[in-house]
């Protein structure tokens, strides 16, 4: 299966300008364009967080189902790297099961700690093209603000 951001870092390795002008590339994409914005007409939970440092803001809301997230929106301002990631959160997560949500969660929240094995990991999406927000750890804050709110979802779902 062809993935264009592995397909990248493959065959690039020795060019990572291009493989940095790729990821800018799909952050502004989803910034742009960002995917499963809006509201949904029947929410389970409905979460609302800020990110004073940056000024960004989230309203996430998520519709359950079985054990999972059958549906999911956000709607909210801020700089590229909180809407972008909170877009391409929507993308991944959404039909996806509890289970398989946390494990994407932290695996994201290694990769903005740095770890560098999960920058390579397709699980991960379109999420890979954040990687190099771990470089500064006043963004990663931006780039977690959908993921904290995702997290309290889930656990308002499971209280
Ligand atoms: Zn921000």
């Amino acid at each position: 299966m062809s993935d264009p951001l592995t397909e990248a870092r493959r065959s690039r390795p020795e060019n990572s300008a291009e493989v940095a002008a790729l990821y800018q590339e799909i952050i502004l994409d989803h910034y742009r364009r960002p995917r499963n914005k809006g509201a949904l007409e029947k929410a389970d939970a409905t979460i609302e967080m800020r990110n004073p440092l940056c000024g960004d803001e989230i309203a996430l809301q998520v519709a359950f189902n079985g054990d999972g997230v059958s549906d999911l929106k956000f709607s909210g301002r801020g700089c590229s790297i909180s809407q972008a990631s909170a877009s391409m959160m929507t993308q991944l997560v959404k039909g996806k099961s509890t289970e398989e949500i946390n494990a994407i969660r932290k695996q994201f929240r290694d990769l903005m700690l740095g770890n560098a094995p999960d920058a390579d990991d397709s699980r991960l999406g379109s999420l890979r093209a954040l990687s190099g927000v771990a470089r500064f750890p006043a963004r990663v804050k931006c780039a977690l603000l959908a993921w904290n709110a995702l997290e309290s979802a889930l656990a308002e779902r499971a209280s």
